[in-house]
């Protein structure tokens, strides 16, 4: 896809399968399974997106989903059959790791930053050996003094080995002329969702401030995973009135059926109208 003068990619790690429970968080399963029907575990859909982006000469890759790095009861547990693709859809946008300049991380979560990393003869590596890694430092010290409630997800593996690869960036912070990462509080303290402006044409990659459109369109519902949930409830509330306004491309990473679209309302109806 173009936007004005960038080329962007929706790149996807595979499709994976969420407790409905943590997902939908307090909705009762009621609720949510009109609009994603569960399995037989109660597990919902949930794609691995990220977001390749070409703008300035600079390749550049926003979150790397579940990576190649869990064993076969990892894979299991995510419900992911037939494992990482991620390297796989960037060679078919062209994009070899090496040549990928600068990887932004919305969070450390697991399955934001499982690829950052990779195994190498028993070691582990950067999968983009000449990248920087843009990471907020306050999502990095949380990530590396986790809590009992958040160590599952904050895996070292998947950020301590970069090494000086990794760049510590504070608040909102301009990555290109066209590119810039925005503080998206609440899903984590330090959550970040990236957006593109060209042309006059702006698109917003959200991350996990609101991974599923329904998210965006229904303040109260979030995630059980939010560290933050009433932050998440109002970033959203300024979220989805900033998209109407100036027309932005919203892009979602955890959807199956609606990757992206544009926000639209009606009084006090508020939806997500989905762009092929
Ligand atoms: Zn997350």
């Amino acid at each position: 896809m173009h936007l004005g003068n960038v080329e962007f990619f929706v790149v996807s790690d595979g499709a994976a399968l969420s407790d409905g429970g943590g997902m939908y968080g307090l909705v009762p399963r009621v609720l949510w399974e009109k609009v994603t029907p569960p399995d037989e575990l109660n597990r919902v859909p949930t794609h691995l997106n990220c977001l390749l982006i070409k703008s300035a000469g600079k390749i550049i890759l926003v979150d790397t989903g579940l990576g190649d790095k869990l064993d076969a009861r990892g894979e299991a547990n995510f419900g992911r059959t037939g494992g990482s693709k991620l390297l796989d859809e960037l060679a078919r946008a062209g994009v070899a790791p090496c040549e990928v300049d600068i990887v932004i991380n919305t969070h450390l979560h697991l399955d934001h930053c499982g690829g950052n990393t990779r195994r190498e003869n028993g070691t582990i590596v950067a999968t983009f050996p000449r990248a920087e890694y843009w990471i907020q430092r306050l999502e990095w010290a949380d990530a590396a003094f986790p809590n009992e409630r958040t160590r599952g997800t904050y895996l070292p593996e998947n950020f301590a080995p970069l090494g000086e690869q990794a760049r510590l960036i504070d608040g909102d912070t301009r990555v290109t002329n066209e590119v810039r990462c925005l503080i998206t509080r609440g899903h984590t303290r330090a959550h970040q969702s990236v957006l593109i402006e060209s042309d006059g044409k702006q698109a917003l990659f959200l991350g996990d401030i609101a991974g599923r459109a329904v998210f965006l369109e229904r303040l109260a519902w979030i995630p059980a995973y939010d560290v933050e949930p009433l932050e998440t409830l109002e970033t959203k509330r300024r979220l989805r009135e900033w998209a109407i306004a100036e027309n932005i491309l919203l892009i979602f990473q955890h959807e199956f059926l609606l990757t992206m679209g544009y926000m639209r309302r009606a009084g006090e109806k508020w939806w997500v109208e989905k762009v092929e």
